[in-house]
Parts: structure tokens; sequence; C-alpha cells
């Protein structure tokens, strides 16, 4: 286990701007410097909501208003929500987690998936000279230096297995190669965060973790209740993912993983991705309250992965955005900006070779260990 931070790291600097609650400056050198290792670093994403607004098979996400925003596709640029193809391409990210959430609310949660992956499928076909569809680190890495964007899909939560080992390995076979085991709410395979009885994983969410071992899926335990996080630090044979989950010790939120469950997660080689959910971030946030979240600035977020890098150091840490999944603050509000994340690493002291970790090289790491 790495000491603290690099030695390399200016923390007094660091102290001064915060205090002031300006946004950075970088001297001319610094801007440089953050334009040569964010263009020179592979960008990972391991988390947004993006397919949830591509969809054209109803019920669609409402903003809880009984307005429906307007579908998007992921070629065209949207002024609406906060990824598509020429925004990542603006905001240089090269690979990107596309997740499929299904409400338990579903009549046929597994139809439902079907219907998601499809969405996602058709748009992967409608811009192949752009984004491709990659289910290894190899193809990952293919797809970058063709100069296309690497879309590796997720499932969000078990609830579209519906109980089934089988619908697990289809997913696998129809390019599916990551599962956040649950969502908020408890499922077949255990307890989320949000509805926390204590309860172990269930016999069914052991069997899930075991065959996600061995077909090369990544175990994602973002969103899990904390005794079943435990339980997949025993089960998992592989280096497990947080895909966007933040600090306990800065926010209190029951998502957010403590100081043990981020040493044990890079114990076993994983990686935490921080994301940029306001609500995660600060104390007293409200999920989607847009007065509230105008608190939190990029020096906040900041603070997670100091935070974080304090505790394992730079080999642990990565970023998982859950852009178009309610996240995002001012500053920090697309996928353009993320720029402006690398520049804020450079401000705080970072050096070159940890941010292109911190971007990226950390997860790939872990997708050339597990994919298959
Ligand atoms: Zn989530």
């Amino acid at each position: 286990m790495r000491a603290v931070l690099d030695e390399d790291i200016n923390r007094d600097r660091q102290i001064m701007f915060s205090r002031c609650n300006i946004m950075f400056k970088l001297t001319p050198e610094q801007e440089e410097r953050a334009k040569a290792v964010h263009g020179s670093s592979v960008v990972v994403d391991t988390h947004n909501d993006t397919i949830l607004h591509l969809i054209r098979a109803p019920p669609f996400v409402g903003d809880g208003t009984g307005t429906l925003p307007s579908r998007r596709t992921l070629g065209e640029r949207s002024q609406d929500g906060q990824i598509d193809i020429p925004r990542i391409k603006e905001g240089g990210v090269d690979c990107l987690l596309f997740a499929m959430y299904v409400s338990p609310l579903h009549r046929g949660r597994l139809r439902r998936l079907l219907q998601l992956l499809d969405a996602f499928h058709t748009e992967l076909e409608a811009n192949p000279e752009t984004i491709a569809l990659a289910t290894n680190h190899d193809e990952i890495i293919a797809a970058v230096k063709a100069k296309k964007i690497a879309a590796v899909i997720a499932i969000e939560g078990g609830e579209p297995l519906e109980g089934d080992i089988g619908a697990l390995r289809m997913a696998y076979r129809l390019g599916v190669r990551s599962l956040t085991l649950t969502h908020f709410p408890r499922n077949e395979l255990g307890d989320g965060s949000g509805a926390d009885s204590g309860s172990h994983l269930s016999e069914f969410g052991r069997e899930v973790v075991g065959e996600m071992n061995r077909l090369g899926m990544l175990v994602d335990i973002s969103h899990l209740n904390e005794t079943g996080f435990w339980d997949v630090m025993e089960l998992s044979e592989d280096p497990v993912l947080a895909t966007h989950s933040n600090c306990k010790a800065l926010c209190g939120h029951h998502r957010n993983l403590t100081d043990d469950q981020i040493k044990a997660l890079a114990e076993k080689g994983g990686v935490m991705n921080l994301s940029f959910c306001a609500g995660f971030i600060k104390d007293g946030v409200g999920f989607g309250d847009p007065e509230s979240i105008k608190k939190v600035t990029i020096e906040d977020w900041l603070d997670h992965l100091d935070h974080a890098v304090g505790l394992v150091g730079t080999d642990h840490v990565g970023l998982g955005s859950d852009l178009d999944g309610g996240c995002g603050f001012p500053g920090l509000d697309d996928v353009t900006k993320f720029p402006d994340l690398t520049r804020g690493m450079i401000y705080r002291g970072y050096a070159d070779h940890d941010i292109k970790k911190i971007l990226g090289a950390n997860d790939l790491r872990v997708f050339k260990r597990v994919l298959k």
C-alpha cells in the first residue's frame, strides 16, 4: 500500500487556492502540460446512463414533471443531456462504459434489457466511423488506435436477470461486459445501499459473481450494501471495480465507500472510479436539486480524489462520471469538461504519469486482467 501522495504533490498550493474557493488558474506551461497529458492518455469513463436517453421504446426517463425529454441520438450533438459522440470527442474521452438500468417496476425486466441493447447496438451501427463496440482490452486499444470511441456495455443492477443465471450468460453473448450487482433497492442478488438490511449476497448473487469471474466480466460494487461488498471481496477471484462511487469520509451518503472499503478494493487490485454526482460529493446536497448542486465545485471533486489517493495511492483511482444519470454540477456538467479534471490534477500537483493512470490506465489494467 502506498503511504501518502507522491512527493511531487504540492500540498501548500492546494490549500491556498481551495480556501479562497476560486477556480484554479494554471500557468501557460501548465496549460500546455494539461493539453499534452490529456491528449496522450487513454481516457476512460466507467459509468454513464446515456442509453436511457437514446431508447425509443417507452417508458422513457422523465424529469418528474410529466414532460418527457426529447429523444437524443448518439451521433448528433444535442443541447440536452450530457453525452453524445461530438461531445465525447471534444472532451477527449476514449472509452466509456454505457450502462443499461432497468427499473424493478418494469413488467418484463429481461425484455426491457433487450430493448436497451437493441437501442444501443442500433446507435453503434449508425455511427461506424466514430464509435465501436469493445468487449475486451485489445478491442478497446484497437478502437482508440483507429481514432474511434470504444464503447463497453454494462448493466446497472441485476434486476433484468430475473434471477436466471442463463440471462447473465446471454447478456455476455450480446456484448455486455460489466454488471453493477444492485441499484439502490434490494434485488435477487442482494441489498442495494438504499435498502440495506445488513444482508449478505443471496445464493444467486454469489452464483453471479462466480459466473462473471468465469466468463470474464467486470464485477461492479457501486450501489451495493456494505455486507454484500465484503462478500464480493471474499468471493471474487478477479479485481473488482466501483464504477461510480465517492468517499464516505468526505460525504456521508450511504452510496459512498468507507476508507476500509477503498483500501480493500485496492488490495484486490481494483479501481474506485469517482462520480460527478453532487449529492455524493458534498453533504447536504440534494440529488437532482439544482440550487444545492451549485454549491459543489471541481475543487470538491478533487478533494475526493486526494482523499482516495491518500489512502491507496494513484494506482486504484479513476473516473466514473454518471453523466446522463442525474449527475454533474456547474463546471463539470457534461463530457466536454473532462479536460478540466486534468487541469485540476495539474493544479493540485499530480505528476503526469499519475494523471495518466487516473484518467484511464488504472481501469485499462483491470480490463486487461478481467475481460475475455
Ligand atoms: Zn448508479
